[in-house]
């Protein structure tokens, strides 16, 4: 890996996401090639934040960032998570906003599909066909609950969004079965 001396003394030698200063790497934001520093933790989940939903707190603090291209990174992650709320409370110019958008669309072309590889779309019901222990909340979602007026995720077709036992949560989707 070549350093880039410059993108390093911007980041402060410092993860622009989280902070960290372990295993620090240059991480290129297509569709350009304006690139971030990040650590290898950020590195591990970026394509899939929700394998570490809690890591990704630390965006409360960088999604203030004055770089447009770490505001691109925080916007993407925050949509795959789901995060309406901090999406509606970033300032982002409308030219780093479509940047921002662009990468999404990119990733999100393959279909969100069921256990039996039927293609599931927003507001469908579905089955859980497996009891699930749910991560973070204090339940297992038990084989055969329907849940409801799903949401995808954007960009992430392997999970879909949902409320179980009042609570919204992320599903695996090939743990569910279209009704
Ligand atoms: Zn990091």
């Amino acid at each position: 890996m070549s350093i880039d001396k410059a993108l390093f003394t911007r980041a402060d030698f410092k993860c622009e996401l989280c902070g960290s200063q372990e295993n620090l790497s240059a991480y290129t934001v297509a569709p350009k090639e304006d690139e971030i520093v990040i650590c290898s933790t950020c590195l591990a989940t970026i394509d899939s934040p929700i394998d570490n939903e809690s890591h990704w707190y630390c965006l409360n603090d960088s999604m203030w960032s004055v770089e447009p291209v770490v505001q691109v990174m925080a916007y993407r992650i925050y949509s795959k998570l789901g995060k309406q709320d901090q999406l509606e409370m970033m300032y982002m110019e409308d030219d780093v906003k479509a940047w921002a958008k662009e990468g999404l669309s990119n990733e999100s072309q393959e279909p969100t599909r069921d256990a039996n590889g039927t293609i599931l779309v927003e507001g469908d019901s579905v089955s859980i066909i497996k009891d699930l222990v749910v991560k973070g909340a204090n339940f297992t979602a038990k084989q055969g609950t329907t849940v409801k007026n799903i949401r995808m995720v954007a960009g992430d077709p392997t999970h879909i969004q949902g409320k179980v036992n009042g609570s919204t949560i992320f599903i695996i989707s090939a743990f569910l079965k279209k009704l």
